[in-house]
C-alpha cells in the first residue's frame, strides 16, 4: 500500500485549539512546503490573551475533571485510548506532519507515529506504578514523600519531529497529573494540532492539551513569562533555550526543563568493522537530510582506516536521491527552509574559502525545493565554525586521529554535550572511552536511539538541562512534598 497523497487535496487545521474547540484569529504566519516551497496557509500568532485563554482553560479542565485525582488507572486508559486513536488515524495524521517537514509520509506512519503512540503507552504505565516514599523518620514520627503534579505545563517545540516531540511533552506531563499548553514550531504546525484533537475525541477531557500557534517571540515569550505556567518544558536550540531561562527569570522562578541542540561526534577506531561502521556514520547524518539534534555531524576517525572510510562514506553519500516528502517510496528529505539553506550553504562555502577538503556535495540538488547534498568535509579543526556550529543539515566534518587521547580531545566540544557515538571491537576501551566522552548519551557500535523507551536522553554542557524519555521524564513533570508527622 502507497502513502503518497497530493498536496493540494490536503485540509489543514489552522486554528489555536483551547478548550477542547478550534479558536481563529487573524492570519499572521505562512507555512511552506520545502519540498517544492510552495505556500500551505497563513497561521495566527497567538498574543497575551490567547496564551492566557489557553492556560485559564487548563486549569480551569484540570478542576472540572478531577485529572490530577482521579484513579490513576482511569488516566492510564484514557491515554491508551489516545495513543490508539493516533494509531488509527495514522494516515492523516503523517500527511499533516509530512506536507510542511522534512518527514517523509511512509516514516511518519511506520515511525514517528508507532513510536509516539508506543511513548504515550509507556508513560500511561506511570500513573499507577510510580508514587512517592516512605523514608525511615525517628521513633514516633512518620515521614514521607509525597509526588504531586505541577499543575499547568508549558511545552514548546521544535519544527524537526512534531508528532514525536508533541509525544515527548505530552505523554509524561498528562500522565503524571497535569494539563499543557503547547506551542508547536510556526513552520510546522498542523499535526500537532490533530493530536490535540484526537485526544478530545479519545475521551481525554477538553482543555487538557491545549494548542496556541505563534512564533517564538510573541506567543513563545508570552507562555514561558505567564505567572499561571508551573513548570516550562522546552525542545529547541540552544539560542533560544538561553532566551527562555533569561525570560523565566525575569518573570519569576519557576522549573524548566530544556532539550537543547547537539554537534555530536562518532569516533571511530581503527579495529571497527568498516561496513557496519560506514552504516552507522551514515545513519547518523543522513535521515530527515541531518535536521535531528543528535546527528553525528563530526565524523573522528583513527588515521589507518580514515581513508577506506571516507571513500566508501562518499559513494554512501552519493548514493541519496531526493523526494517530495508526500511521494512514497521515500527519498533524500528537503532542508526546511531557504534560509537555513542559505545559512547552511555559508558555513560549508567559508570552510572551503578557509582551506578544508571537500569530500562530497557541497552543492544543491538540481530541483524544485530546498535540497541539499550530501556533504563531507575534511581539513579542518576544532576551531572552525564547520566543526564548532550546529549545522543542522547533510553537512559532516570528517577529521583524524592516532592516539586515543586525540580522539577524546577531538571529541570534546566546548559548548555542546548531547551525544556521542563510539566504533571499536575492544571492550576495554569501549569501556574506557564511555567515561570520557562528553555526552548526555553514548552508543556504542551503533548511532541513534532504539524502542527502549526507559533510557532517558538529554544534553550535557550547553546542550540542555534535564531530562525527556525514561522514568525521569516522568519524574520531571511532578514535585515532591515532603511530610513529617508526630505520631
Ligand atoms: P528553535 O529554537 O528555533 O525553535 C524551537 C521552538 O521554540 C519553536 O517552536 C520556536 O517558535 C520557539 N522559540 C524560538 N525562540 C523562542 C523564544 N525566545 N521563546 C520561546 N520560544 C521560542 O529550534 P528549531 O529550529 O525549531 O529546531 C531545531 C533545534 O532544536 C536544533 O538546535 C536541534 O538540535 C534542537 N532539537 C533538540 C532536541 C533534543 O532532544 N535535544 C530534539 C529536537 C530538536
Amino acid at each position: 500500500m502507497t502513502h503518497s497523497f497530493d498536496p493540494q487535496k490536503i485540509t489543514l487545521p489552522t486554528a489555536h485549539f483551547v478548550g477542547g474547540s478550534y479558536v481563529d484569529g487573524p492570519e499572521a504566519l505562512d507555512v511552506r512546503a520545502p519540498s517544492d516551497g510552495r505556500l500551505l496557509a497563513a497561521i495566527p500568532c497567538a498574543d497575551r490573551e490567547i496564551v492566557d485563554r489557553a492556560v485559564t482553560s487548563a486549569r480551569a479542565a484540570l478542576k472540572t475533571s478531577g485529572w490530577a485525582g482521579s484513579q490513576p488507572r482511569a488516566r492510564l486508559k484514557a491515554l491508551h485510548a489516545w495513543a490508539d486513536l493516533i494509531e488509527k488515524e495514522a494516515a492523516y495524521l503523517a500527511q499533516l506532519e509530512a506536507i510542511c517537514s522534512s518527514r517523509p509520509v511512509s516514516q511518519v506512519v511506520e515511525g514517528d507515529i508507532r513510536v509516539t503512540a508506543e511513548q504515550i503507552r509507556f508513560f500511561a504505565e506511570f500513573s499507577d506504578k510510580e508514587g512517592g516514599d516512605l523514608v525511615p523518620t525517628s521513633d514516633g514520627q512518620l515521614g514521607f514523600i509525597a509526588a504531586e503534579p505541577y499543575g499547568v505545563i508549558g511545552a514548546i517545540t521544535p519544527w524537526n519531529f512534531p508528532i514525536s516531540m508533541a509525544g515527548w511533552k505530552l505523554g509524561p506531563a498528562l500522565a503524571a497529573g497535569n494539563a499543557v499548553v503547547l506551542k508547536p514550531s510556526e513552520m510546522t504546525p498542523f499535526s500537532t494540532l490533530y493530536m490535540a484533537e484526537l485526544s478530545v475525541r479519545a475521551g481525554l477531557p477538553a482543555g487538557l492539551i491545549n494548542v496556541v500557534l505563534g512564533d517564538g517571540p510573541v506567543t513563545g515569550n508570552a507562555i514561558t513569562g505567564h505567572p499561571g505556567i508551573d513548570k516550562v518544558s522546552f525542545t529547541g536550540s540552544t539560542r533560544a533555550g538561553g532566551l527562555i531561562m533569561e525570560n523565566i527569570a525575569r518573570h519569576g522562578i519557576r522549573p524548566m526543563t530544556l532539550e537543547l541542540g547537539g554537534k555530536s561526534p562518532q569516533v571511530v577506531f581503527a579495529d571497527a568493522d568498516p561496513e557496519q561502521t560506514v552504516d552507522c556514520l551514515a545513519r547518523g547524518i543522513l535521515p530527515n537530510a541531518g535536521q535531528f539534534c543528535v546527528a553525528g555531524s563530526r565524523m573522528i576517525v583513527q588515521r589507518q582506516i580514515a581513508e577506506e572510510i571516507a571513500e566508501k562514506l562518499a559513494v554512501r553519500f552519493g548514493e541519496e536521491s531526493p523526494a517530495a516528502t508526500w511521494d512514497d517510496p521515500a527519498g533524500f528529505s528537503p532542508i526546511i527552509s531557504q534560509n537555513q539553506l542559505n545559512r547552511m550553504d555559508g558555513i560549508v562555502r567559508a570552510a572551503l574559502a578557509e582551506g578544508a577538503e571537500l569530500i562530497c556535495g557541497g552543492e544543491w540538488f538540481d530541483r524544485p525545493g530546498s535540497f541539499y547534498r550530501p556533504t563531507l568535509i575534511a581539513g579542518v579543526d576544532n576551531a572552525s565554525p564547520a566543526v564548532r556550529e550546529e549545522i543542522f543539515g547533510p553537512v559532516a566534518t570528517f577529521q583524524t586521529f592516532e592516539t586515543e587521547e586525540e580522539a577524546v580531545a577531538l571529541a570534546s566540544h566546548e559548548t555542546y554535550g548531547l551525544c556521542a557515538g563510539l566504533h571499536t571491537k575492544d571492550l576495554s576501551r569501549a569501556m574506557r572511552m564511555t567515561g570520557r566522552l562528553q555526552a548526555g548519551t553514548v552508543w556504542v557500535n551503533r548511532y541513534g536511539r532504539s524502542s527502549d523507551h526507559i533510557l532517558p536522553t538529554g544534553g550535557w554542557k550547553s546542550s540542555g538541562l534535564g531530562k525527556d524519555l525514561g522514568r525521569e521524564a516522568y519524574l520531571a513533570n511532578r514535585r515532591t512534598k515532603s511530610v513529617l508527622i508526630d505520631l
